[in-house]
């Protein structure tokens, strides 16, 4: 069947259509029958078309329910090909895990791609991998490291939790209509073992959220929301330094320290 769809911007369609692209994405995924595949934004199946005759058990969770129709038509021949109409963002995965580790594959849409990176980061325990499609400048947020104009929430936050890989670098002739910025494929790979271990993780966000709320400021004034907590902080971590000096294992160790001056305060 043919699809005779208008992109839809407030969905943030903007659909492959480069077919080299495309293959090197597949190739990267890696698709085996065996898969707890789930696809986010499958749009006119660009990926879904490569990636089911690999993994027929793949499900795809999309918004427009006019391509939630086309797909469902599409792909009838797939008994087990299962369509979630509705929005990732409100999506609970929990539900796709069944005891397998799930790999999610998606050409994100844009305007959402963050938000939907938190949002899979809180079920990072059951997610094998993660392959998006993103705006190339999140992708280097994402592998940032300190001292860098990228570093910042999302850097130290994703990559406590996930080794990122930056694979493919994607122009915007390979989408229709072509978006106005460039885009990058990237694996994330939630640690197995943590290289390093924060004993409260939502103090940790929480740090790290108020740390790059003011990126230009010292420590010492970041954590003034901490401040009858920090004890002996400056012996272990230089507090004139600025939040986009510091490691993801420092802000570890100041999670931690402030952890432990307020369980011991109590
Ligand atoms: N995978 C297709 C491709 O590569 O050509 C489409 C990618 S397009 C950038 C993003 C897709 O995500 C669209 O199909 C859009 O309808 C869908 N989408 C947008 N917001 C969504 C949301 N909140 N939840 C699920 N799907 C969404």
């Amino acid at each position: 069947m043919t699809v005779q769809h208008q992109a839809r911007k407030r969905f943030g369609q903007n659909f492959l259509v480069d077919q080299e692209i495309i293959r090197q994405i597949i190739a990267a995924i890696g698709p085996k029958p065996e898969d707890n595949l789930i696809e986010i934004g499958p749009g006119t199946a660009a990926l879904t078309e490569h990636l089911i005759p690999q993994c027929p058990t793949m499900r795809v969770v999309e918004l427009d329910r006019d391509l939630v129709a086309y797909l469902s038509e599409k792909f009838a021949a797939y008994p087990d090909f299962q369509i979630f109409s509705g929005d990732a963002l409100k999506t609970d995965f929990t539900q796709f895990y069944e005891g397998r580790p799930m790999r999610l594959v998606g050409n994100l849409p844009y305007n959402i791609s963050t938000p939907i990176l938190f949002h899979l980061i809180k079920v990072r325990e059951l997610i094998q991998d993660m392959h998006f499609m993103l705006q190339l400048e999140v992708v280097e947020r994402l592998g940032a490291v300190p001292n860098t104009k990228a570093y910042g929430r999302l850097s130290v936050m994703v990559q406590y939790h996930c080794r990122v890989m930056p694979l493919i670098p994607v122009p915007p002739s390979a989408f229709r209509p072509a978006p106005k910025v460039q885009s990058a494929i990237v694996r994330l790979k939630p640690h197995k073992t943590k290289p390093c271990t924060a004993f409260d993780e939502d103090l940790l966000s929480q740090i790290v959220s108020f740390s790059f709320q003011q990126r230009r400021k010292t420590l010492r004034n970041c954590l003034q929301h901490y401040a009858d907590h920090l004890g002996t902080l400056g012996d272990i971590i230089d507090l004139s330094k600025r939040p986009e000096q510091l490691s993801v294992a420092e802000f570890v160790k100041i999670a931690n320290h402030i952890h432990n001056n307020m369980v011991g305060s109590k």
